[in-house]
């Protein structure tokens, strides 16, 4: 992304949340203009008490943005971290303390322990560079996603450009300027009217957004104004200003609708306009309100076109503001579809607007006869899913002895109603599963983050404890990868196996036997699992034969299981062990051979009749297409086939579903592909309606 000349980004993981970017500092080289616009909650935080008399000004140097801790409704000591960060960062850069501005979002009410952001700036400083990308990362919430954006400009004959970095997601309402906002630009503009110019923008942009109609107690918008565009210094009205500031709503804009696309729990982005307004107030008033009324809201997450809610919203606010508007004069239509005209419902074909209605953005359009304003608002659907985040979040924050805050994630810390729900629901498939065998095949990043490791031990545990058997089968394609290249050698990959040649057998062997095997074993027992590790070539596990590719190509020592000694993991079973198996097999010549893991564990499942067969990867599931596909929930073998016949499941994924048809051919009943990168996704899937990840059946 394009950034001004003269800005630098940096953002890092200080402590504030556990395991993620929680700091940003952007830094002006030049002293800046600065502007900005705060919210209107008299309740508001410490850094927004501080910055707002601060603004408009001259020599402006640099914004702190932490989230995480809101800074907000934590008495005296709130402005003393504020000024303990300012002081930090003047100190760091060799600025002046008056030239740092700082703005925080996250948990309200708890001490924001400042210490850790002024240790931060050592490695904030080092780190600054072009990373608006890291910045818009760590002023992050419950936004799933970074938000940032850059325009570009000729003021003056000379290019100028501004970035913006964002966040949003929930207590998003209007009246206010919304959200955190730090916008740059190497512009040239007076402080006053680049000031006059943020207000007319985010008048129009950020404070059009509604995603639950809370005021948040933290909104800031900032900008500095470098001028090192060297374009002649804006400082009356004129075509210039006329530019800058509609590259400066254009942009506020952009993030305006990215926030209200983002909103918690959102599915979907709501637009609403309203044109033929008496006064520009009344058509914001309208466009406002109807894009956040809770029963519009929820209509456009059941795809419901609803329009009477829209018109009696709209007449709502007539009557209540007093607008000179006439409901029954107006004509709404949802995606172009008109619903509403001439005083009467319009016959329209419902069914087709419904489906049109789930696309990701939504418009309505109310064209009212009263005058010629017009105004434009955003919001999105209100999904079960808000709910959940805000009714489960706030009473699973927890505030760590080092003043870090962290989401408790403990049955116990959940609603009663939610608790009761997902234990009564896991219970029933408890009951079902007892005494089943499951087979896991473990892979991926679940094999190598220290806390998935940890998360998939706990279920596997789990798992025996409420009665299954599970049987692992373990990968360990880094594993392996890294120990060839230390040997310096390349491995080559033809759909997820890995070219083998006979000299790299032994090294692979020992990796894999040896070393994996062994860590995942101890990993198990130190939960008291029962875990044994075995070889496909202990008790004559796994035979194979050379693997004939396809495309016809020789892939070395790589072979496919043809038969499996069920008699020896039976009695494993029997006596309550957990068998670990690493994929080495016995070749047709009696010496070693590799053999895909995917392929191991779907002959284990058939070999042992088991219910479950559950593949742990690096993707949510099977996607219709990768890597932007949607994931496919659930499909038949049939389906599988076809899809792989058509070309869209290809590389590992590919071999991976090759084999779970052999599975499903073989007897087993159902075969799951999870997100190995979620903790806990293997209890998830088993233990509840709706899984989280594919599922694949017989037919
Ligand atoms: P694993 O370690 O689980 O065996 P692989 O890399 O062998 O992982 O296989 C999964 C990979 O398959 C994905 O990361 C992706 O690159 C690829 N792939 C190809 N098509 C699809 C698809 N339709 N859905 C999911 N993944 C796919
Ligand atoms: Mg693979």
């Amino acid at each position: 992304m394009k950034i001004p000349k003269g800005f630098r980004y940096a953002g890092v993981a200080c402590g504030l949340k556990p395991q993620r970017r929680d700091v940003a500092l952007v830094v002006s080289d030049a002293p800046a203009a600065a502007a900005g616009v705060f919210t209107a909650n008299r309740a508001c935080a410490a850094p927004v008490l501080d910055a707002r008399d601060r603004v408009p000004a001259e020599g402006m140097r640099a914004v702190v943005v932490n989230s995480g801790n809101a800074n907000a409704l934590t008495g005296p000591a709130g402005l003393e971290d504020v000024a303990a960060i300012r002081a930090a960062a003047a100190q760091a850069l060799g600025v002046q303390k008056r030239a740092v501005l700082t703005a925080s979002t996250g948990v309200i009410g708890v001490r924001l322990p400042a210490h850790k952001i002024v240790e931060a700036m050592p490695a904030l400083l080092e780190q600054l560079g072009d990373h608006a990308d890291l910045a818009a990362e760590a002023i992050m919430t419950t936004d799933t996603r970074p938000k940032m954006t850059a325009r570009e400009v000729v003021l003056g004959g000379k290019a100028a450009t501004l970035t913006a970095i964002c966040k949003g997601s929930g207590m998003i309402a209007p009246q206010l300027a919304t959200v955190i906002c730090v916008v740059a630009t190497d512009a040239a503009v007076t402080p006053k009217l680049l000031q006059e110019a943020l207000q007319r923008a985010v008048s129009r942009t950020f404070n059009m957004v509604t995603v639950d109609g809370d005021m948040s107690t933290n909104d800031c918008v900032l900008v500095l104004a470098n001028g090192l565009a060297q374009n002649p210094r804006i400082a009356e009205p004129g075509p210039d200003l006329e530019v800058l500031e509609a590259a400066l709503s254009d942009l506020c804009g952009e993030m305006a609708r990215a926030i209200a696309a983002d909103g918690e729990g959102a599915t979907k982005m709501l637009e609403v306009v309203v044109t033929g307004a008496p006064t520009e107030e009344a058509a914001r008033d309208c466009a406002r309100a109807t894009a956040g009324s809770p029963l519009v809201k929820a209509a456009l997450f059941g795809s419901d076109p609803n329009w009477g809610r829209i018109l009696a919203t709209v007449g709502a606010r007539a009557g209540t503001r007093g607008w000179a508007i006439d409901p029954f004069q107006a004509r709404v239509t949802i995606q172009g579809v008109p619903v509403f005209g001439g005083g009467a419902p319009v016959d329209f074909d419902r069914e087709a607007l419904k489906i049109r209605m789930r696309e990701p953005r939504v418009d309505a359009l109310v064209e009212l006869a009263d005058g010629d304003a017009r105004a434009t608002a955003w919001g999105c659907d209100l999904s079960y899913d808000y709910v959940r985040i805000n009714a489960d979040y706030a009473s699973m924050i927890v505030q760590k002895p080092d003043g870090m805050v962290a989401k408790e994630e403990n049955v116990a810390s959940y609603s009663p109603a939610f608790k009761r729900t997902l234990l009564a629901e896991a219970l029933k498939y408890i009951a079902a599963f007892s005494g089943q065998v499951a087979v896991i095949k473990y892979g991926g990043a679940a094999m190598v983050k220290e806390s998935l490791k940890e998360a998939f031990a706990e279920d596997v545990v789990l798992l025996k404890r409420v009665g299954l058997k599970p049987v692992v089968v373990h990968g360990g394609a880094p594993e392996v990868t890294r120990a060839l290249e230390r040997e310096g050698q390349r491995s080559e990959f033809v759909d997820g196996l890995r070219i083998t040649d006979a000299a790299s057998l032994p090294l692979i062997e020992m990796v894999l036997s040896g070393k994996v095997n062994q860590e995942l074993v101890a990993l198990l027992n130190r939960r008291e699992a029962g875990a044994v590790g075995v070889s496909g070539k202990d008790g004559q596990l796994l035979r194979a034969k050379k693997l004939q590719h396809e495309s016809g190509r020789d892939l070395g020592q790589v072979g496919e299981v043809t038969e499996v000694n069920k008699d020896f993991l039976r009695m494993l079973l029997k006596s309550s062990y957990i068998p670990v198996i690493s994929p080495i097999g016995i070749g047709e010549d009696g010496g070693s051979i590799s053999i895909n893991a995917d392929d191991v564990a779907a002959a284990v499942a058939a070999a042992l009749g088991a219910k479950k067969l559950i593949y742990l990867t690096d993707v949510p599931g099977i996607l219709e297409s990768y890597p932007d596909g949607q994931l496919l929930r659930q499909l038949s073998a049939q389906d599988l086939a076809q899809r792989i016949a058509a070309g869209a499941i290809t590389g590992g994924m590919k071999y991976k579903a090759l084999a779970i048809l052999r599975a499903l051919d073989g007897g087993v009943e159902r075969v799951h592909v999870l997100d190995g990168r979620q903790p806990h996704t293997v209890i998830a899937e088993l233990f509840t309606d709706r899984g989280v990840g594919s599922l694949v059946y017989k037919q």
